[in-house]
């Protein structure tokens, strides 16, 4: 149904109850589809990403991808290399995306960089206008290690700024400019407030930590990337 966008990420799911329907944009992370889609990605992130949690992790013996992955990239390509109708087929996908969503009686929320951290306030849709202007009542919401973009002028876009190995200084930046900091765990401690319950951050306070419980190859990660409370290497 849709081209671009999908729901099927569970923790996505659990916003229904509050809600929100969230629909997610997943391209290929790093350079794996010859093009670099996370501009300040780190080596224990790379080799931890999100891009093997879930279906997307799942090969079969003796193969290191899948329909998942390959679907991937085969969609960062496109961006890459058909930029413009790559825009407009999402923004065919977000109209299509809010109808879904209110036939359902929910609020469609938009997260494009499910498994990238590109800066969508620089892409033009139509007209000099980009994806959050094109859709100004719709709600949309990335995580990024990217600090210093320029999206205060797009109240409908939402940042939480990530945690990584080595990005200390850009973490204390960003909590300084009350963006909320999202931390990987192998447990969350205690007073930290989970970030997967929900995937709405929009929805949390300003200027807070919160923490991921490790998924996929993060569970084996000890660069640094995962805060590591109950065991080390
Ligand atoms: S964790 Fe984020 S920044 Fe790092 S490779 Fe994956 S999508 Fe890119």
């Amino acid at each position: 149904m849709f081209k671009l966008l999908s729901t099927a990420n569970p923790k996505i799911q659990k916003g229904t109850k509050l809600g929100y329907l969230s629909f997610i944009l997943h391209l290929a992370p790093a350079d794996l589809s010859g093009k670099e889609t996370c501009p300040k990605r780190t080596v224990g992130c790379t080799a931890a990403c999100l891009n093997t949690a879930g279906r997307g992790g799942m090969f079969k013996r003796g193969e290191n991808t899948n329909m998942i992955q390959k679907a991937r990239i085969r969609k960062t390509q496109y961006f890459f290399n058909n930029r413009a109708e790559f825009m407009v087929d999402l923004a065919n996908d977000i109209k299509k995306a809010i109808k879904f969503a209110e036939r359902k009686g929910l609020t469609p929320v938009f997260r494009l960089n499910g498994t990238s951290d590109l800066s969508w306030e620089k892409y033009t849709v139509v007209e000099g206008f980009n994806i959050f202007e094109m859709f100004p009542n719709v709600q949309f919401y990335d995580y990024t290690k990217v600090l210093g973009r320029k999206v205060s002028q797009y109240p409908n876009y939402h940042l939480t700024f990530s945690k990584a190995d080595g990005n200390d200084s850009d973490v204390a930046e960003a909590l300084m400019q009350g963006m909320s900091v999202v931390a990987v765990y192998d447990a969350i401690p205690a007073g930290v407030p989970s970030a997967d319950e929900t995937d709405l951050r929009f929805l949390d306070p300003k200027g807070i930590m919160l923490g991921l419980k490790a998924k996929g190859r993060a569970k084996k990660d000890y660069s640094g990337f995962v805060i590591r409370l109950k065991e080390t290497a």
